[in-house]
C-alpha cells in the first residue's frame, strides 16, 4: 500500500469504485472513462509501479492478473466475442496511473494497431 497511490486507495476501499471482482491478490473495477462498452481495470493489491518495475518475485501475481482478466471477461459475458487486454507502461506507453493495471476491453470491434 502506497498512501499516495490512487489505485492502492481504490483497492483498499478508501476511494470508491465500481467493483467487478476482488480476492486476496487482485482487485477489478470499471474504468471511470470507458473506451469500450466493457472496460475493466484489473490491478494487484500489491503496489507495483509499472511493468518496468516488476520483479521475478511478481511472476505469480502477474499471471494472476491475466487469468483474472479472462475470468472476468467470461463472467461479464463478452469473452466469447473476443476482447483485448492492454498494459500501458511508462510515459510513451500511455501510462497515466503508476500502479500496474490490465485494461480489459470488450463489447465492440477493436482496431489494430491502436493509436
Ligand atoms: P493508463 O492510462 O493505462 O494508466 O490507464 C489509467 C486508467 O485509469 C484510465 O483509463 C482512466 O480512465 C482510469 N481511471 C483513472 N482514475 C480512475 C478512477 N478513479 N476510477 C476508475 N478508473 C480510473
Ligand atoms: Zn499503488
Amino acid at each position: 500500500m502506497t498512501s499516495q497511490c490512487l489505485f492502492c486507495r481504490i483497492a483498499s476501499g478508501e476511494i470508491p469504485s465500481t467493483r467487478v471482482y476482488a480476492d486476496d491478490d487482485v482487485y477489478a473495477f470499471r474504468d471511470i472513462n470507458p473506451a469500450a462498452p466493457h472496460h475493466i481495470l484489473v490491478i494487484p493489491r500489491k503496489h507495483i509501479t509499472s511493468l518496468n518495475h516488476a520483479e521475478d518475485e511478481d511472476q505469480a501475481v502477474l499471471g494472476k492478473l491475466l487469468l483474472s482478466a479472462r475470468k472476468i471477461a467470461a463472467d461479464e459475458g463478452f469473452a466469447d466475442d473476443g476482447f483485448r487486454t492492454v498494459i500501458n507502461t511508462g510515459e510513451q506507453g500511455g501510462q497515466t496511473v503508476f500502479h500496474i493495471h490490465v485494461h480489459v476491453l470488450g463489447g465492440r470491434n477493436l482496431h489494430w494497431p491502436p493509436g
